[in-house]
This record gives C-alpha cells, structure tokens and sequence, in this order.
C-alpha cells in the first residue's frame, strides 16, 4: 500500500509518502511558513535531488494541494496519478481519554477530535485543518488517525492521577497523558527484536530525546509511565521547556514580574529549558560547542539535562522493579555522545556497564553497552512516520474487509 503521511502543525507540514510493502520513503518533505508571502517547500524524492520552491501558500489547503501536485510532478514526483494515494495516515497529538488506538476517521472522530482541542489548542487545532483539507482534495482516500497519546492510554491509575482534587480530574480531564507514544512504541518494539526476546517479557525505559524529550517506562509491551503530562511540558529539561518544577515557582514569578497567563506560559514553553538555562540556545549541538568553549552557563544546562534523564532512569527503574534495556532515540539521543555517555556514567549498581568505543562509534541500531552489562544499552533511530503508515495499513485493511464481508461498496 502506498500511503501519505502528514504531520501538520500551525504553520508548517511535514510529509512522507511511504511504500508499506517495501517499507521505504518514495518521497519527504515540508512545507514552512505557511500563511506567508514567501513559503517554502522543500521535496525530496528517494532517488533524485532535493528541490526547493518558494511562494505564496496562504492556508493548510493550499499547502496540501502543493503536496500533492509535487507528489504527481513528471519531473520530481514519484506517482502518475492521484489514485496511486492509497490512504493518508494523520499524526494527530492528543487523543484524550477516548482513543487508545489508531482510528480510521469518520464524521464521528471530527467531532471527537474537536472535543479535544482544549487539551491541546496548539496542536490538534491543525492536524485537523490538515484532515479536513485533505478530505477536499481526496474526498475517497480512507484517512487514518495515530495519536501521540495513544501508547500510554494504558497507564494505570497511579501514574496519571496528580495529587490535586479529583473532582477536577472529572470536570476537565486534568491528568497525565504523555506523548511521543508513536516514537517510544516504535523503538521499544525494535529493542525486543534487537535483543531477541518477546516484548511482553521485557522491562524497557526509552528516552525519546529531540526538541521536545520524554522518556517512557515499557513494561510487558505497555507504556506504564511516561515523563510528559497533561501537556508536553512536563518531565525533562527540553529546547524551550521547563520540564518538572515546584508549580509555586510559576506563581511566584508571575507575581513579581507582573505576568499574564499566557506570558508565563510563553515563559515555561518557549524561555525555558536548554536555552533559558544556558542563554545561548536551544540547540544541543550548539550547547556542546559551548560546553567545549568553557561556557559555564551552557554546562550547567548540559549537567542539568542529563542529570533529570538519570534521575528517570532510576525512578523507573524502581517502578517496574528492574531494567533489561535502556534505549535513546532522537535527534539529541541517536547523535549526541556526551549525553548518552553522562546519563550512563556510574549507573554500575542497575546493571549498567557502558561502552564507551561502541558509544563514539555508533551506527544504525546499535549496542552501547558491553556485552556482559546485564542491562542492555540501545541507540534506535525512531521512524515515526513508518508506524503511522502500517498503522494506517492495518486500519484500511481491516476496514476494506470489513466492507466487503457487509457488501459496503
Ligand atoms: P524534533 O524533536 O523537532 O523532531 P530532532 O529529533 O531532530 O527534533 O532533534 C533535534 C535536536 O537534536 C537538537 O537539539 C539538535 O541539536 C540535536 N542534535 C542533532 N544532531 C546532533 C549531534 N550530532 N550532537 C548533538 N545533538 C544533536
């Protein structure tokens, strides 16, 4: 099946256009600063250059007409025809309460997914554009919905509870969520398979590490607890965010520096984190340049990034009573040597013992701990657009037979 997957966020879509069979990319891309005079779209076929187009994309629709136009392009597209689109598979981020799966979308999953846009007004407001936009120009593709939410629908009650009144969990669904559940569900799956062992026998703690960072604790193949919360700012020290904090530090400065909520929300989300400690930036590759520079500000905001993953590592470690494996992902997770190799140092007495030439020599999935470290040390590079696509698959598939097996034309 040859499906598109469309990660579409407020001003910017990210593509890929995925064989299921071969289990490759034909083609990826992006298209930025949509709603402005100049956007860009920049499309990489699998086999031919990069291009880059430059113009006028004003809304999600035109943007995915362009998509689809650069997709059917003779000289830069991988199919002849718009028929070749078998399904389109959504990134959608929040599936609240109600989703614990993928789900083919149906009138009744709109309206659903517009419930939930108080859970996450920045994100699920243009996945859905992104939906409704392609339903106009590919009004009988089946589209398929795979949410962020969805691998850590099954936390127990412990987990996702807060210690604030449970009336308020009632009324406005104040819990834990957790996201990234494509990217941890992905590389948790490939850990299994990389140590030759059925998923449902293995304790795993995946650090999810990019812009935004989580880490999720797998035990028998279920994500039973995650670092992100109600929102993606929980957890880790991130790019911009804050992470875990005394939530009277927020009131406090609110106070004194005389504060707006959505102020200080800028503040946690956008201030914060790697660049809000460091004052340099947001970027890991450019805080370990800084690092290297003798910068002291950036290597308090290095020791602090790592210190919280390790912290994590030993809670979880706790909570599911043991570890076999412990696997980054990634841009910072899969690249970064000093973070895989500080979050491992002097973790001996969990079983760890580290590699350090594997660590400085990675390639692919890979093995970063001795061979005798009873706990096993994974770099995974994630492919969340992969499992959106066979998700999407599946769903279709099923549907397909469903259809037939009820003389649904
Ligand atoms: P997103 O969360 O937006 O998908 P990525 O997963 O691409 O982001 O991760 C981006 C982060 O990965 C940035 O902080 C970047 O500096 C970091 N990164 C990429 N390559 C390296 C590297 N070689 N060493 C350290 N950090 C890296």
């Amino acid at each position: 099946m040859k499906v598109l997957v469309l990660n579409c966020g407020s001003s910017s879509i990210k593509y890929q256009f995925i064989d299921t069979t071969l289990q490759v990319a034909l083609a990826k891309g992006m298209v930025e600063r949509i709603g402005m005079a100049s956007a860009i779209l920049t499309h990489q076929p699998h086999d031919r250059d990069k291009i880059k187009i430059v113009g006028e994309i004003l809304d999600h629709t035109i943007a995915i007409e362009y998509v689809i136009a650069v997709l059917l392009s003779p000289n830069h597209g991988v199919i002849k025809d718009k028929k070749e689109i078998d399904a389109v598979g959504h990134r959608v981020v929040h599936g609240g309460e109600t989703f614990s799966d993928s789900v083919l979308i149906t009138d009744t999953v709109m309206k659903v997914l517009k419930d939930n846009i108080e859970l996450a007004p920045l994100h699920n407001p243009p996945n859905i554009k992104g939906i409704e936009a392609t339903r106009n120009h590919l009004p009988n593709v089946p589209q398929v919905s795979v949410f962020d939410t969805a691998f850590h629908s099954q936390m127990p009650p412990h987990a996702y509870l807060y210690g604030i009144p449970f009336e308020l969990y009632k009324k406005y669904k104040i819990r834990r969520y957790g996201f990234h559940g494509t990217s941890h569900r992905y590389v948790s799956e490939r850990a299994a398979k990389m140590l030759g062992k059925p998923f449902e026998k293995l304790k795993i703690i995946t650090a999810h590490l990019g812009n935004g960072c989580s880490m999720a604790a797998i035990d028998q193949g279920k994500s039973v607890d995650t670092t992100m919360g109600f929102t993606p700012l929980e957890g880790l020290i991130m790019g911009t965010r804050s992470g875990d904090m005394d939530p009277s530090v927020i009131l406090y400065i609110m106070g004194k520096e005389g504060l707006s909520l959505a102020e200080a929300n800028t503040l946690l989300n956008k201030h914060s984190g790697l660049i809000g400690i460091s004052g340099e930036s947001s970027d890991m590759r450019e805080i370990e340049e800084a690092v290297a520079e003798g910068n002291k500000k950036a290597k308090y905001a290095f020791d602090v990034f790592t210190y919280r993953i390790k912290k994590y590592v030993g809670s979880y470690t706790a909570a599911m009573g043991g570890l076999d494996a412990l696997v980054f992902t990634g841009g910072i997770g899969e690249n970064s040597v000093m973070v895989r190799k500080n979050v491992c140092l002097n973790l001996e007495n969990l079983g760890i013992t580290f590699d350090d030439i594997a660590n400085n020599n990675v390639k692919g999935e890979c093995a970063i701990s001795t061979k005798e470290s009873k706990v096993k040390v994974l770099r995974i590079p994630t492919n969340e657009e992969l499992v959106i696509a066979l998700d999407t698959e599946q769903i279709v598939n099923k549907q397909l037979t469903l259809n037939e097996a009820t003389g649904v034309k």
